[in-house]
């Protein structure tokens, strides 16, 4: 039976995925995996112990010792029939994605027909990929190099299982390495999938590989002594103790880590636009991206009215069942962030936010019933001292609040720590590229909001981490540049007979 379709069916579980097959886990743990839009069981996957790790990373050596010696050129090939099996799997992936996510089938399908986007840019650039020569001082030529790591390890969550995934390998991949995935313990499927796609496609054993388990599979694979290179996805608390692993093992790293995305609606914005688009940055996803638009930051002179088009605008978004058609929104992924959610929404009121949107609550027929649902929530007069204006919810709610002028947009768009999206929405052109050189993120939208494509770089600054995925300097972060300094100058110089030439 094909592999995508073997995994939708309920209860499927092979094992973990290296060395190009599915592999018994020596452990006897496993881990269920719940469809957030009905809290049912839908399959157990491994719970990984060291030894699974183990065998995996010593899988993606004997891999490496063959896909680090193809030719960029040829490797490429390989990449783009990956490519093509992903595309033509994209609506089974698509269901598969919904059904451990819960996030609407629509956004899924929109969001798997551009997974091939990413293996086919990386494995382009890497061919294109240049070293330099320099002649330099004393008669020497410097070429330059650029090397693979190694096997790397992928750690990823579970609100984009496959493109948070594919943006990693596809840069680790074409750069040369191999590498072992780890993925959210709560939607750990569809990499599984996609490693036996690597292999149908023809990738050589040992390229890709996944061991699903928790934070503590995770953190046996970044101590790993053959990993070269910590690639993770994740909440900030998780990146300060991987960061550090990886600090104390000398081991490179990115670290993509979490936000709290302000939006500045500038009075002169066009307010449709702005409408329908921060709609889409607050709630797409139950609004469980890093760069959700979480924060608005509105001028005063339009608040008001801002606010109640927004709020009218939210409580229409239909909630439901994520493989309906109809559905605009899922539920969020588990019980534990429908619960944050709950209680980020009591706190902003105990606060002395206001409430607008999100009032009534989810009434929905079984199964759904017992889903993890929160409707899209709106709260107004949040100040810059409140939780709900300073954390990472990670779910449906949002918070509303004015300012009276640029500074003042700056001063709140700019409190706490993270750094990853902003979005600005003005009109004036000059204005909005002016609040973007004084805002602080990694990535900054001027009317627009979430857009993403390989060639966009992507990454946060302070507790939103750090390193860049997408681009060139994802590629170049896979790999080591390695000088070769070449004598042109006739002769040699012995210096303890009395040559004078240093350096
Ligand atoms: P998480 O931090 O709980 O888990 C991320 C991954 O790290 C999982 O695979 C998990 O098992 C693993 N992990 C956890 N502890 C570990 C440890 N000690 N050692 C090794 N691995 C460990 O995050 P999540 O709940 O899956 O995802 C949500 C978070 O991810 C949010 O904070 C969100 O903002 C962030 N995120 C960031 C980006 C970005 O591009 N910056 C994108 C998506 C999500």
């Amino acid at each position: 039976m094909d592999i995508v379709e073997e995994y939708l069916k309920a209860g499927t579980n092979k094992g973990l995925y290296y060395g190009g097959a599915f592999q018994k886990s020596f452990g006897e743990q496993s881990i269920v995996v719940r469809n957030p839009a009905t809290s049912e069981v839908f399959t157990t996957v491994p719970d990984a112990v060291e030894n699974d790790v183990d065998a995996a990373v010593f899988a993606a050596r004997a891999g490496y010792e063959i896909w680090s010696k193809i030719d960029a050129i040829d490797r490429a090939q390989y990449l783009r029939r990956f490519a093509d099996i992903i595309a033509k799997n994209i609506p089974k992936l698509a269901l598969l994605e919904t059904l451990v996510t819960g996030r609407s089938i629509k956004e899924m399908r929109a969001q798997m027909a551009r997974i091939p986007e990413w293996i086919e840019y990386f494995s382009g650039i890497a061919m294109g990929l240049e070293g330099e020569s320099n002649v330099v001082k004393g008669g020497y030529v410097t070429i330059t190099h650029y090397e693979s790591l190694g096997p790397v390890a992928l750690l990823t969550p579970w609100n984009h299982p496959i493109l948070i995934l594919v943006k990693k390998m596809a840069a680790a991949l074409a750069a040369g390495n191999t590498c072992v995935i780890k993925p959210s313990e709560l939607a750990p499927v569809s990499p599984l999938v996609l490693a036996a796609l690597a292999t149908q496609a023809g990738l050589p054993n040992g390229v890709v590989n996944v061991v699903t388990g928790g934070p503590v599979t995770g953190a046996a694979l970044c101590g790993a002594e053959d990993i070269h290179y910590i690639d993770l996805t994740g909440g900030t608390a998780t990146g300060r103790k991987v960061a550090a692993q990886a600090g104390e093992r000398l081991v490179r790293s990115t670290m993509e880590l979490g936000g709290k995305t302000p939006i500045i609606i500038c009075e002169d914005t066009d307010l449709e636009g702005a409408i329908a688009g921060t709609l889409f940055a607050a709630f797409v996803a139950s609004g469980q991206t890093c760069v959700s638009g979480a924060r608005f930051i509105v001028h005063e002179k339009i608040y008001d009215r801002f606010t109640k088009d927004l709020a009218a605008r939210a409580d229409a978004i239909t909630i439901g069942d994520p493989m309906a058609d109809e559905t605009q929104m899922g539920p969020v992924i588990s019980m534990a962030s429908q619960d944050r959610c709950t209680r980020m929404i009591a706190q902003a009121k105990a606060d002395g936010a206001v409430q607008i949107s999100g009032l009534e609550p989810a009434v929905l027929q079984a199964p759904f019933d017992k889903g993890f649902f929160i409707r899209p929530t709106i709260l107004k007069d949040v100040k810059p001292h409140h939780k709900l204006f300073l954390e990472e919810v990670f779910g449906p709610v949002i918070s509303v609040t004015p300012y009276k002028n640029e500074t003042e947009a700056l001063r709140l768009a700019n409190t706490g720590n993270f750094g990853l999206g902003v979005s600005i929405w003005s009109q004036d052109i000059a204005r909005a590229h002016r609040l973007s050189l004084g805002v602080r993120g990694g990535v900054v939208w001027l009317n627009d909001h979430h857009r993403n494509d390989p060639r966009s770089v992507w990454g946060g600054v302070r507790d939103s981490g750090f390193g860049k995925e997408n681009g060139w300097d994802a590629l170049k972060a896979y790999m080591t540049k390695k000088s070769v300094i070449v004598r042109t100058a006739p002769g040699h110089d012995d210096w303890f007979a009395g040559s004078t030439r240093y350096g």
